[in-house]
């Protein structure tokens, strides 16, 4: 097995032309001193487009900026790159592999290579260090992002066989969604996942009520039956469902006073989805609910020592950006101020259209949820897309149909909305771009950072945590070999 600086030479010259390397051995980011308590709160499928957009509204809207801008200038901040080892595009299961286990791994699956190599996450190494371990997420707690953290598997879409994992791991805290992966009437195989959590002694909870009374040392909450609805709907529809803050605060509440101290992995994981969607407002209050937690975080860093927060995107989704309007573009803000139309994510708009929606019908749902007076062209493409017969231009880069024809119409898409809000999405994928990364901690120094890689937040913590360990590696060339 090659050493990691023995890696970073074959890795850079086998990169050129080939794949991308990863550069850790830079080590840009060492931690001087050590922390009990590590929190790491990922924002899944989130630009630095998607940061200048909510850093415009909450300052125009709400008067005030945003945590996470408090967070860049107090913390060190920068960008990472995060490509997978065999795709300059990553998906969210390859990313968070490389945070958890210190390699870059094949999009698709979680913290094993593509000959069944399984790798040591960064979760086993605190456990093993005597340290209480949680993960929170408002996507299914089973999803790719929590469960790289855990979870061994060539196929991330296998949440029923992880939620089979997590009760063999047994994480003092998982908070989330997704009782479908647990639940005797919801899994295919009809076992009863919640058994083992319940014989150990957790609190197992699946509704708010209960979530919010509960008062455990190790829980198991899945407060939805799949993903947590979106903020959005549950802000402006009435859509019951936890805010993201409460959610990270219990997991914190459980884990705060561990005697060995904690790793807890927090996403908020919905940003991206509501991106691959082309869906702005969805995805501007889920960046806002976020950062409801993200201020709760840092006033708990600030009064317990030894505790470091890492801030991290794993990948951009949907290309969206912000672009200038007007003389000097000068009314760029303004229309920007659009987004405060926008009360309902396009999942609710679709599913209040039904499947054959009447054009008038469509006008007026879309009307109350966007402010946007669809015309006649318009309304009658987003039928059509809804029965199938439309499909977009460039599919390649719009596969998700048809709802991303939602958003096509709603930027005028053929013509005629004269005043429509300048965020254009380029796709409904994942992006190749380096995303937000921050570091902030009491008592703990990291130093500045320009450009990192994904892998170096591993030995950010292994650092932090006094660890010397690294798992195995497998270039990328036999990685591809195996899908050949
Ligand atoms: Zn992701
Ligand atoms: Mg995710
Ligand atoms: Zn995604």
């Amino acid at each position: 097995m090659m050493k990691r600086k023995e890696f970073l030479k074959t890795g850079l010259a086998f990169g050129v032309g080939t794949f991308l390397p990863s550069f850790n051995s830079r080590k840009p980011i060492s931690a001087i001193g050590k922390a009990r308590n590590i929190i790491f709160f990922s924002y899944d499928g989130f630009s630095w487009e998607d940061f200048s957009s909510a850093q415009q509204f909450s300052r125009r809207n709400f008067q005030k900026p945003l945590n996470l801008e408090k967070l860049f200038h107090r913390g060190s901040a920068g960008s990472m790159q995060s490509h997978s080892l065999t795709s300059m595009v990553t998906d969210s299961a390859a990313a968070t592999t490389t945070w958890s286990t210190g390699r870059k791994i094949v999009n698709g699956s979680l913290s094993v290579f593509p000959d069944g190599e399984e790798l040591t996450t960064i979760l086993e190494l605190a456990k093993a260090k005597g340290k209480a371990t949680g993960i929170v997420s408002n996507t299914t707690i089973t999803h790719a992002t929590p469960a790289g953290w855990i979870a061994k598997h060539l196929n991330r879409r296998d949440e029923e066989n992880i939620a089979e994992q997590y009760a063999a791991f047994k994480a003092d805290v998982m908070i989330g969604g997704g009782i479908e992966a647990f639940a005797p009437n919801l899994r295919s195989d009809g076992k009863d996942l919640f058994k083992p959590f319940v014989d150990d002694g957790y609190s197992v909870v699946t509704d708010l009520d209960n979530f919010r009374m509960a008062q455990p040392d190790k829980i198991l909450a899945v407060l939805s039956e799949d993903h947590v609805p979106y903020e959005i709907d549950r802000r402006f529809r009435g859509v019951s469902a936890p805010t993201h803050r409460e959610m990270a605060e219990k997991g914190l509440e459980i884990l705060d006073g561990s005697e060995n101290g904690f790793v807890l992995h927090i996403e908020t994981g919905r940003i991206d989805h509501a991106n691959h969607r082309t869906d702005a407002g969805a995805s501007l209050w889920e960046i806002l609910a976020a950062d409801e937690t993200l201020g709760m975080l840092m006033d708990y860093v600030d009064k317990t020592p030894e505790t470091v927060l890492i801030m991290a995107s794993d990948h951009g989704t949907g290309g969206a950006s912000v672009y200038g309007v007007g003389e000097r573009y000068r009314s760029s803000s303004e229309i920007h101020d659009l987004l405060n139309k926008r009360t309902a994510s396009f999942s609710w708009i679709m599913s209040e259209l039904g499947r054959n929606p009447s054009e008038e019908f469509i006008k007026e749902i879309i009307n109350d949820a966007t402010g946007v007076e669809l015309s006649d062209n318009n309304a009658r493409m987003l039928q059509q897309a809804i029965s199938g017969e439309f499909v977009m231009p460039d599919e390649a880069a719009f596969p998700r149909q048809p709802i991303a024809t939602l958003g096509y119409v709603l930027k005028g898409g053929t013509n005629d909305v004269p005043t429509h809000l300048n965020i254009n999405f380029g796709t409904t994928q994942h992006t190749a771009g380096a995303v937000p990364a921050a570091i902030y901690g009491n008592g703990v120094d990291a130093k500045p950072f320009g450009l990192i890689d994904n892998t170096d937040l591993f030995y950010l913590m292994t650092d932090l945590m006094g660890i010397d360990y690294q798992n195995p590696e497998m270039s990328p060339e036999k990685a591809v070999s195996f899908y050949e």
